[in-house]
């Protein structure tokens, strides 16, 4: 990571992985899903990410924020679940908050990841606590914060990010779904992991893998 910033290839990178593991871990997202949801969680990440990095590869844009304008273009188009548009609005806002810029230090890519993060709370209205993704985003992000403040690099950030996702997620074990249609089942939902904080750990691992 030259001068501490992360380059435009090692965002494309970033994306690469996230659609890897999302591909390779498909059936235990869908699994997780059958049990609180209507079993499509992995057939929609899996087929959005590739749908995604199809686009890329064709289309090899010249700046962040051009890069993730497609991107999350291409997951509100491509994907019919509620998690293609939450993670469109979240790589949309992501890009217009970089801007038209080819690299980014730590600070602004927290930015960036906090604007994401705000799309997919405006879009979708969910609190940390409602058993969805954001419940991994939010501690990803404060602890991405915390270390680049406390003077670490974007990749030490980011692998602190990715820990602290996998606490989020484990936290949405016991709860009752209050957004989304896990919401449908009541009580009945609690018991079970949530996918899209799932899926949002791949998110923070192939961040932290792109960048180490
Ligand atoms: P669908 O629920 O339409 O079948 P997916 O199965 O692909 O879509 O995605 C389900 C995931 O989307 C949930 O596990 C949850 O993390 C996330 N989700 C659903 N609704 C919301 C919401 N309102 N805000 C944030 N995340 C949400
Ligand atoms: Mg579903």
């Amino acid at each position: 990571m030259p001068g501490g910033t992360v380059s435009l290839p090692q965002l494309v990178d970033w994306l690469s992985r996230f659609s890897g593991l999302v591909t390779e871990n498909r059936t235990y997202l869908t699994e997780l899903d059958s049990a609180i949801g209507d079993a499509d969680h992995g057939a929609n990440m899996a087929r959005g990410m590739t749908a995604v990095m199809e686009k890329v590869g064709a289309t090899p844009a010249a700046a962040v924020d051009e890069l993730f304008k497609s991107v999350g273009m291409t997951l509100v188009t491509s994907v019919g679940g509620a998690s293609g548009p939450l993670y469109g609005t979240f790589f949309l806002r992501f890009g217009t908050a970089a801007g038209a810029v080819t690299e980014l230090d730590g600070a602004a890519l927290g930015a960036a990841l906090r604007a994401g993060l705000g799309g997919v709370v405006a879009r979708g209205k969910a609190e940390v606590g409602d058993k969805t993704m954001v419940d991994a985003m939010v501690p990803a992000l404060d602890a991405f914060d915390a270390e680049v403040t406390a003077g670490a690099d974007a990749a030490a950030a980011a692998s602190a990010a990715f820990s602290a996702s996998t606490m989020g997620r484990d936290t949405t074990e016991p709860l009752v779904a209050r957004k989304g249609r896990a919401s449908y089942l009541g009580d009945r939902s609690a018991g079970h992991l949530d996918p899209g904080a799932t899926s949002t750990t791949y998110l923070f691992q192939a961040l932290g893998e792109a960048l180490a």
